[in-house]
């Protein structure tokens, strides 16, 4: 299969689309980011890259660091991380508040906002922000096996400006004790895990892992990596979640700073991302780019 080609096509339509989608604008690092760039990579389990585009231009990968809050979390508490959080699809936007007080305080899932609120604050717990910033840093790093990833710190400290609705849920969460830390430790560890910065190379590498093939970096055990695919397929893309899982048929995590994880499992980890959000705070021509990869592909973890 010829992948360098399969990524310049799409990547030459996408460029070429009349509607990029809309920038997100509630933190304004965010909102002066270019809506015409469109980058795509695809990383092997051996680490081998193919990329298209803008695929080497960093970006905020936002919502997509909650699979590596994630992961951590579960290797640190297994299924007690259960009593936090659920493991429902929510079928409501990333940041709603509304369902968090009728389910008293415990989140629908890990992937909507609340729910990453509940796991960082799991595992900040017995540690200085800085201290779990600096492991998450560094695990991300060993994922991608590139040590030149860091955290933006601009984009943290913009979000924390604007950041009154995580805020809320936390203090939703906090009277509901489902809280271990003060609401702007665990705000202010959460802004600064979702300013880490990387282009769709380091981000396609990093999330070899979950492509559980043999040669990948084995970061955690079989049965993790499923769980996790398990969870970015049903959760992955918040109210879209059904409909991504339709159109691509693999586990994905997207983010607000236009970014896409996928996952072909045994095959591959690809990335595409484009700043233009959707209705849904998901990459617009992120998603198309996507379902096109899967079809011209035909790869899909339903056979
Ligand atoms: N930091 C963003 C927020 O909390 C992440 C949301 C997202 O990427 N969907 O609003």
């Amino acid at each position: 299969m010829d992948i360098q080609n399969i990524l310049d096509t799409i990547t030459a339509d996408m460029q070429a689309m009349p509607d990029k989608g809309q920038v997100a604008d509630y933190i304004p690092q965010l909102a002066c980011v270019d809506p015409n760039q469109f980058g795509m990579a695809v990383a092997l389990p051996d680490g081998t890259v193919f990329t298209a585009g803008d695929a080497n231009t960093p970006f905020s990968i936002q919502s997509v660091s909650k699979v590596f809050t994630l992961t951590l979390a579960l290797g640190r508490f297994g299924d007690q991380l259960w009593t936090r959080v659920g493991r429902e699809p929510s079928g409501q936007p990333f940041n709603s508040i509304l369902q968090l007080e009728h389910e008293r305080g415990i989140p629908r899932n890990p992937f909507i906002n609340a729910g990453a609120l509940a796991v960082t604050d799991a595992i900040l717990t017995g540690y200085q922000p800085k201290e779990l910033l600096g492991e998450l840093l560094r695990f991300v790093q060993d994922c991608a096996d590139d040590d030149s990833i860091v955290i933006n710190n601009a984009v943290a400290h913009s979000e924390t400006l604007h950041g009154d609705r995580n805020m809320a849920l936390a203090h939703f969460m906090a009277a509901h004790g489902n809280l271990e830390n003060r609401p702007e430790l665990t705000c202010g560890t959460y802004f600064h895990q979702c300013a880490l910065q990387m282009s769709c190379a380091q981000l396609a590498r990093a999330g070899r892992y979950l492509t559980a093939h043999p040669d990948a970096p084995h970061m955690v055990s079989l049965q993790r990596v499923r769980r996790i695919n398990a969870l970015m397929l049903t959760c992955g893309h918040y109210d879209a979640s059904g409909d991504f899982a339709y159109r691509v048929g693999l586990p994905g995590k997207s983010g607000v700073g236009g970014a896409i994880l996928a996952i072909a499992p045994g095959k591959a980890a690809i990335c595409a991302w484009s700043p233009g959000l959707n209705d849904y705070g998901n990459s617009k021509l992120g998603t198309r780019a996507m379902e096109r990869f899967a079809h011209m592909t035909g790869w899909s973890v339903f056979g």
